[in-house]
C-alpha cells in the first residue's frame, strides 16, 4: 500500500487579505517571508506541493500587492502553480461571466508569469460547499448567490472548463455527514481518501485536512498500521503561507515536525508528495482515469 499526498498552499498576498475578515490586520509582506521559509524547509526534504496563487499578485507591479518573481522562483522549484482566483473573488457572489473572467484572467497571468500551464483552480474560502450531485446542500452558498442564480460544485466545473482547467480542490458535506457530526460532535473523523469525481472535463479533488499536525501523523500511522494490500491513500491537505505564523494545525513547528516525520518514514510508509496535475497524468496513465485535457 502506499500513501499519496497533495499539499497545497493558498497564496492569498495582500490582495486577499483585504477580504478577508482573518487577515484584515496581517503584515502585507506575511505571505512572501513566510513562502521563502516553507520553500527553502520543503526543498530540504524534497517535497512537493502546489500554490495557488491570486492572478493579479502573479502582474508585473510593486510589491506588495504584485510579486511575480517569488511565483517564478516557486515554479522553478518544481512546485504546482495554480489558481486561486484573479482578486481573491467569493464564487457563489458572481455570475457566470464574472467567474469565466476571473478564471480566465488569473491563469493568463499566471501562465505569462511562470511560462507554463495552469491546470489548477482553487476556489477562494473553498466554496461553493453546494454539491447535490454528492447530496451536499449548502444554505450558506443560497444566501452568498442568491436565489437567483446559483453556483455548485458541478457548474464551477462547467465553468472552469470553459477556462482550459483540468482540476479544482473542493470541500463540501453530504447531508449524511453533516448529521453525524451534529449526533457525535467529539467523534474524530476518520480519515479517507481523496474523493475524485469529474464533471465536464474537469477533475474534483475533495479536501482532507487543514494543516500537518500531530492528528494528521497519527491518522497516517495508523491507517499504515492496517497494512490493507494493494490499498493507495491520496490525500489532499491544505494552509497558508502565512498560517506557519498562526497558533493552530498550520504552524511552522507543525510543518517542521511533519517534514522530518516525514524524511524517517517515507520509505517504511511508502508515502509520496505529489501534485494533482503530476498524480493525475499518473492515474490516467493507469487507465484509472480518462486522460486529463
Ligand atoms: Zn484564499
Amino acid at each position: 500500500m502506499s500513501i499519496t499526498l497533495m499539499l497545497m498552499w493558498d497564496y492569498d498576498t495582500p490582495t486577499g487579505f483585504a477580504v478577508s475578515s482573518l487577515s484584515r490586520q496581517a503584515d502585507p509582506l506575511s505571505d512572501y517571508a513566510c513562502t521563502d521559509r516553507i520553500l527553502e524547509l520543503l526543498a530540504r526534504h524534497g517535497i512537493v506541493s502546489t500554490f495557488a496563487c491570486v492572478g493579479v499578485a502573479a502582474e508585473s507591479g510593486p510589491l506588495p500587492v504584485h510579486n511575480p518573481a517569488q511565483i517564478r522562483a516557486i515554479h522553478a522549484a518544481g512546485h504546482e502553480v495554480a489558481s486561486h482566483s484573479h482578486r481573491h473573488e467569493l464564487i457563489p457572489a458572481l455570475n457566470r461571466p464574472q467567474l469565466i473572467e476571473t478564471g480566465r484572467i488569473s491563469k493568463v497571468a499566471l501562465e505569462d508569469c511562470i511560462g507554463a500551464e495552469v491546470a489548477g483552480f482553487v476556489p477562494p474560502w473553498n466554496r461553493p460547499f453546494h454539491h447535490p450531485r454528492r447530496l451536499a446542500i449548502s444554505t450558506k452558498d443560497l444566501r452568498a448567490g442568491g436565489w437567483h442564480w446559483q453556483h455548485s460544485v458541478s457548474s464551477l466545473c462547467e465553468a472552469l472548463a470553459e477556462c482550459g482547467y483540468y482540476w479544482v480542490r473542493v470541500l463540501y458535506t453530504p447531508v449524511h455527514e453533516q448529521i453525524a457530526r451534529k449526533l457525535w460532535p467529539g467523534r474524530a473523523r476518520a480519515i479517507r481518501p481523496t474523493t475524485i469525481d469529474c464533471y465536464s472535463g474537469v477533475y474534483t479533488l475533495r479536501l482532507n485536512y487543514l494543516g500537518y499536525d500531530d492528528q494528521l501523523i497519527n491518522w497516517l500511522a495508523a491507517y499504515q498500521g492496517q497494512n490493507i494490500p494493494g490499498q493507495d491513500l491520496a490525500l489532499v491537505i491544505y494552509a497558508h503561507p502565512h498560517g506557519i505564523e498562526h497558533r493552530n494545525s498550520q504552524h511552522w513547528e507543525h510543518l517542521a515536525r511533519f517534514t522530518r516525520w516525514y524524511s524517517e518514514h517515507k520509505d517504511a510508509y511508502n508515502i509520496t508528495f505529489t501534485t494533482p496535475a503530476k498524480w493525475l497524468r499518473r492515474q490516467s496513465a493507469g487507465r484509472l482515469l480518462a486522460h486529463p485535457a
